[in-house]
């Protein structure tokens, strides 16, 4: 068994219903086999199991590892592509990179790009879009059963709409679907994704082929895009004669093991449905913002009790971190005004944790350190005298120091990351003691 000691901040109460931060300093968790199993005063628990490995993190402060809900594998090496909205940016960025992963030796050199840019951003779980090609897919499941990462992800499918060497046809998506769920749902972390690109590049016969390997794959997640910009939402439509989220709910692909991802303009009846199937959306704001999609009606959301967590949507969204996805969508609701939702630093913290694990189907499994739960976890642990260093020193409480930490923080002060008690990067050797 290892005691963590250091000091700790979690949501296990969702603060949109009035939960507050968790916050205990010089605490401690035990844990063993990857489980947390006892949680208390560091002296207490000390004194209990005097005889265990202790992991000091004290001086920085212990977060649950990000869940990130929703993040492009292909797209790591084209984030950046700033100044094109949507549909021009996946032509001319992120569709001609998708391509590439054609070539096996290439997908794998972006698997390891992309693992590593989640790991190291605190990310532990995460729902991953695939890429058109199967041994991507398999490629980028390996990579994360190597290092451990928790990834939900499956193949990708259009037929219509987007560059020929990226078509698949419903029997061959069928097929290709159903082998990768064969590998890997299930197997380790991994659990499969059913991924149709979105509505504009699917036709209804692809959709209903999607709908067979969810009914065939039992615990499969069904995952796409909604509502994301004005001008697709228009093609949509006319394409489909019904509304966006009908689009996909019309076959059954939404429940509660669904998340879409933006939903930037949903009509009132969308987010009705959306609520009653019990779905999940992964609001992503840097890319809502640098894609210029608008700015996410989270009030409304709310308002209607649609689950709403946070995506980096790498790589139109502009990095891995959640912590920028959180300062982002904070600015988001500020530039509301009336409409928008407030956010304090314990919303964001929950959004990019408790609520992503819920999202997932995976809330009694991680999320926040309560005991039962998997050591999932990420010590922030700025370098001295950095800005946030010298905030965090000065922070006036424990909120305040989560404030400092989704204004200032980046991948860099990320200094350790565990998935079930096993550390991912290598934490400094003297830690250990
Ligand atoms: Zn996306």
């Amino acid at each position: 068994m290892t005691l963590f000691r250091g000091t700790f901040l979690d949501t296990p109460d969702d603060p949109f219903t009035g939960g507050r931060l968790r916050a205990e300093q010089d605490a401690a968790l035990l844990v063993r086999d990857g489980v947390i199993r006892a949680r208390g005063g560091y002296a207490d628990l000390h004194r209990q199991h005097p005889q265990e490995e202790v992991v000091d993190l004290s001086g920085g402060f212990v977060l649950p590892g990000f869940v990130d809900t929703h993040v492009h594998f292909p797209q790591v090496r084209v984030i950046g592509g700033l100044g094109l909205p949507l549909l021009d940016w996946l032509d001319q960025c992120a569709l001609p990179e998708e391509a590439r992963l054609a070539d096996p030796a290439y997908a794998k050199g972006v698997a390891t790009d992309f693992v590593r840019g989640l790991v190291g951003a605190g990310t532990t779980t995460a729902l991953v879009f695939g890429s058109h090609f199967a041994p991507a897919v398999d490629t980028v499941f390996a990579e994360a059963a190597r290092v451990g990462l928790r990834i939900t992800s499956g193949l990708v499918v259009s037929d219509r709409l987007i560059r020929d060497d990226l078509l698949t046809d419903p029997d061959r998506a069928r097929e290709e679907s159903l082998a990768l769920a064969d590998r890997w749902h299930g197997i380790g972390r991994a659990r499969y994704a059913v991924t149709p690109r979105f509505t504009l590049s699917c036709t209804d016969d692809l959709l209903a082929a999607c709908a067979d390997v969810l009914g065939a794959v039992p615990g499969a997640m069904f995952t796409s895009h909604v509502n994301e910009n004005s001008r697709e939402i228009e093609v949509v439509e006319e394409l489909s004669g019904c509304d966006y989220v009908t689009s996909y709910d019309r076959h059954g692909l939404v429940g509660a093991g669904t998340v879409l991802a933006h939903n930037v303009h949903p009509t009132d009846p969308e987010l009705a449905l959306l609520a009653a199937r019990g779905a999940g959306v992964a609001h992503c704001a840097s890319s809502n913002a640098a894609l210029g999609s608008g700015l996410f009606p989270l009030a409304r959301h709310r308002a209607h009790g649609v689950r709403v967590a946070m995506g980096s949507d790498v790589g139109a969204g502009t990095g891995f971190s959640l912590l920028k996805e959180g300062l982002q969508a904070y600015v988001t609701q500020q530039l509301l005004g009336e409409a928008g939702h407030p956010l304090t630093p314990t919303h964001l913290l929950h959004l990019a944790t408790r609520a992503g694990a819920e999202a997932l189907g995976l809330g009694s499994a991680v999320g926040d350190f309560c005991v039962g739960r998997r050591f999932d976890a990420q010590w922030i642990k700025p370098a001295p005298s950095t800005p946030l260093d010298v905030g965090l020193t000065h922070a006036a409480d424990p909120t305040n120091a989560l404030a400092k930490m989704f204004a200032l923080g980046t991948p860099a002060d990320v200094r350790s990351v565990w998935i079930e008690g096993e550390p991912v990067n290598t934490p400094d050797p003297h830690l250990v003691g």
